[in-house]
C-alpha cells in the first residue's frame, strides 16, 4: 500500500464540512474540547513537553495542537482536510502560536522526516483510516529513539457499539451521527501489537470515562475501557 491509499476520501469530506464548528465548544466537535484537557495532561504524565518537538498526526483544527504549543512544545500539525487546515491556520494564527501545519500524509513526513520528533500524538484518527498499523508505523519512524508515541482511539467490543455508536450518536447525541463505523473501531491488544511491531514499547494505558450527568470525563488509569488513550516509547537502536 503506498502512502496515498491509506486515506478514505469520505471521512476526509466529512472534516471538510467541519469549518468554523472546529472551535465551537458547544458544536459538533465539543467533544474534543471536553476532553482535550484530560488527554493533555496524559500527555505530560508521560513526556516532558517544554521544549519538545511535537508532530500532531490528523490534528483536525488543532484543538491538541495548540494546548501542546501552549505547553512550550514546537509543534507541526500534519492533516489531510484542506478546509480542517485553513481553520487550524487561521486559528493559531489568531491565539500567536507558531504551529506548522501541513497538507501531507503521515507516511511521506516519515520519508522526509524519520528520527525527528521527541512526541507523536495521534488522538482520534486511526478508526478513520484503512490501515491503522500503517500509521502506527510511520508515526513511530518519526519518533527520535526514545521518543515517545501517544495514540487515542475508541475500542471495538459491544461496550464501545452501545457507549460510543449508539449511545453517543443516536441517544445522548454528544457525536455526530456517523461519525464512527463500528469495523474501524480499534482494540487495544490490537493497537499494542501494531506498536510492538514497529518498535515501541508500551508505557501506559488510561480510559476517558463518561458521565452523562454534567457531559463531564474523568480519567481511569490504567484501565482500557471505550474510549481510551496509550504511550509507548520509541526503544534505541
Ligand atoms: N486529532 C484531532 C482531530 C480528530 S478528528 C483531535 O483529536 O482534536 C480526525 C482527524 O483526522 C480529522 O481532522 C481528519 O481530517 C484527519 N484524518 C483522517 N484521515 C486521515 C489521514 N489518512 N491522514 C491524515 N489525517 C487524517
Amino acid at each position: 500500500m503506498n502512502s496515498f491509499s491509506n486515506v478514505d476520501r469520505q471521512e476526509i469530506d466529512k472534516f471538510d464540512r467541519v469549518g468554523q464548528l472546529w472551535w465551537d465548544p458547544a458544536g459538533k466537535m465539543g467533544m474534543l474540547h471536553v476532553i482535550n484537557p484530560l488527554r493533555c495532561r496524559f500527555v505530560a504524565d508521560h513526556a516532558r513537553i517544554d521544549k519538545a518537538r511535537a508532530l500532531d498526526v490528523g490534528c483536525g483544527g488543532g484543538i491538541l495542537a495548540e494546548a501542546l504549543a501552549k505547553a512550550g512544545a514546537q509543534v507541526t500539525g500534519i492533516d489531510l482536510s484542506q478546509q480542517t487546515l485553513k481553520i487550524a491556520r487561521q486559528h493559531a494564527a489568531g491565539s500567536g502560536l507558531p504551529i506548522d501545519y501541513r497538507l501531507l500524509t503521515v507516511e511521506e513526513l516519515a520519508q522526509r522526516e524519520a528520527g525527528s520528533y521527541d512526541i507523536v500524538t495521534c488522538m482520534e484518527m486511526l478508526e478513520h483510516v484503512p490501515e491503522p498499523a500503517a500509521v502506527v508505523d510511520a508515526c513511530t519512524r518519526l519518533l527520535k529513539p526514545g521518543g515517545q508515541a501517544f495514540f487515542s482511539t475508541i475500542n471495538r467490543n459491544l461496550k464501545a457499539w452501545l457507549f460510543a455508536i449508539v449511545g453517543g450518536e443516536y441517544v445522548l447525541r454528544i457525536l455526530p451521527r456517523g461519525t464512527h463505523r463500528y469495523s474501524r473501531l480499534v482494540r487495544p491488544d490490537e493497537l499494542r501489537a501494531w506498536a510492538a511491531a514497529s518498535g515501541l514499547v508500551f508505557d501506559g494505558v488510561a480510559s476517558l470515562m463518561y458521565n452523562p450527568l454534567g457531559r463531564r470525563f474523568h480519567v481511569a488509569y490504567g484501565r482500557e475501557d471505550v474510549n481510551y488513550m496509550a504511550c509507548f516509547t520509541r526503544t534505541r537502536g
